[in-house]
């Protein structure tokens, strides 16, 4: 039943206007382009000033009015204050448009850019319009669609025991997706997941960009193949490298297309046919900017900054998401000038962990979800049964919050693993200012060891 309800609540409604309105914008020139950017994001921050508390007041500060965002026009958009992910996290309330009913609010939760969950909320409505960009661009341009079987490979938990062998996935008939989960690979479990893709024979192939290169890894290891060839596999939440993409194509017959994004929707890019990662500048307007908070020049890495245009129940503006990136020097042989390339993309730089049976994972944040009193967190592995939490803290964490920390990593997730916590004053950054959620210490030997121990 929440199967079903489930498709409704996506492919319901005025989805099939929303994708009409995507496909016109695929071909349209960049100056069409334009006026339609501009006339949403007039819509979104008026509605913002009106309906969203934290705007409203950040604005009114500023001596913004009304008629001055009404106004507004994309190349103004610098004259906007920005805002930090902490705003988010702490009060996501305060961004909460008071126009919509509660009934049609969803609620998500992502990593963010300091390891600790942020929470999103979005409109039914607003839901569908996200679906309909993925359906046109992300799928769309790989030659697949949401609407044939599918499958996922992601952070959900199917079975939570971290010494539970299976089922590794769960399939949903109305939605005809199998879920497979990312917790459970190990080259023990590796032919669970061929089978179960060999029984559901999912076209498009979507998740976790770093798990399906491990299952390709290990199919590949272990002599293990499909026993049909998929449509695409569209992958998110890592970067997508070049040996990342030869290796999936090896074990799953089929290429692999990135797709960036948030959970907090304000922006996508979505690879296309030849292989360059456009900004959907009609989902969300990207800046990159400098350290002195200046647009940089293409081929200049500078951090992105997202206008979300889509989503009427949290809109988020000039919103610093935590990622790096530069434009494109080159046009795209595909002849969309109207959306933007990216270069180069420094999303989350994440390490895998691997436990002593062999279990690799990537993706920690939910061991921090519903801890408001954890700030930032930090997972470093340093020795193959050994994972070091560090955690930036409030006065309320106590022995419960360390407690919960120890049970997720140990009973739900890596079992054997010794986990000791640390708080610290602050997490550092690395070079390319981005803040790592999960380090390993370990060196390639103790990685094939731990490997070795799994297949035995
Ligand atoms: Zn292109």
């Amino acid at each position: 039943m929440y199967g079903f309800m489930y498709r409704r609540e996506r492919l319901g409604g005025r989805f099939d206007e929303h994708v009409r309105g995507f496909l016109q914008r695929d071909r349209c020139s960049q100056q069409e382009m334009q006026s339609y950017v501009d006339w949403r994001l007039r819509s979104v921050l008026t509605l913002a000033f009106d309906q969203v508390p934290y705007y409203r007041r950040k604005w009114q500060a500023a001596g913004l009015t009304r008629s001055d965002l009404a106004a507004f026009r994309q190349q103004d958009l610098s004259g906007l204050p920005f805002t930090p992910k902490e705003d988010l996290r702490k009060d996501p309330e305060d961004f909460l448009a008071g126009n919509i009913a509660k009934r049609n609010l969803h609620r998500y939760y992502s990593s963010g850019s300091t390891g600790t969950p942020i929470q999103s909320i979005y409109s039914t409505d607003a839901h569908r319009h996200f679906f309909a960009a993925r359906e046109v661009r992300s799928f769309g341009w790989a030659g697949s669609s949401m609407k044939v079987p599918r499958s996922m490979l992601g952070g959900r938990m199917i079975v939570p025991s971290a010494q539970s062998r299976g089922p590794v996935y769960r399939y949903n008939l109305a939605e005809r997706q199998v879920y497979f989960t990312a917790y459970h690979l190990s080259p023990r479990n590796v032919p669970s997941y061929v089978e179960g893709l060999n029984r559901y024979r999912p076209s498009l192939l979507t998740g976790y960009a770093y798990s399906h290169y491990l299952l390709a890894r290990l199919m590949l290891d272990q002599g293990l193949k499909l026993d049909y060839q998929p449509q695409a596999i569209v992958l998110s939440s890592e970067k997508l490298t070049p040996e990342m993409k030869t290796v999936i194509r090896q074990a799953f017959g089929a290429r692999a297309y990135e797709e960036y994004g948030a959970v907090e929707q304000c922006a996508l890019a979505t690879e296309c046919e030849h292989g360059s990662l456009h900004v959907n500048s009609d989902f969300g307007i990207v800046e990159i900017l400098d350290d002195e908070d200046k647009p940089v020049p293409p081929g200049v890495d500078g951090r992105l900054v997202c206008t979300g245009l889509i989503n009427d129940a949290q809109p988020l503006i000039r919103y610093d998401i935590g990622d790096i990136g530069a434009w494109s020097e080159n046009a795209c042989p595909c002849g969309r000038k109207q959306l933007p390339v990216l270069k180069d993309l420094v999303g989350r730089l994440e390490d895998a962990v691997i436990g002593p049976d062999g279990t690799e994972m990537v993706r920690f944040h939910g061991i921090f979800v519903g801890m408001p009193n954890v700030l930032e967190g930090q997972i470093v592995q340093q020795r193959i049964d050994l994972l070091r939490v560090r955690v930036v803290v409030t006065d309320g964490f106590g022995p419960e919050d360390e407690k919960a920390i120890r049970h997720r990593i140990t009973k739900e997730r890596l079992h054997g693993m010794n986990v000791e916590i640390e708080r610290v004053p602050e997490l550092e950054r690395t070079g390319r200012r981005k803040f790592r959620a999960v380090i390993s210490m370990l060196t390639p030997e103790q990685r094939s060891l731990a490997r070795a121990n799994g297949r035995s």
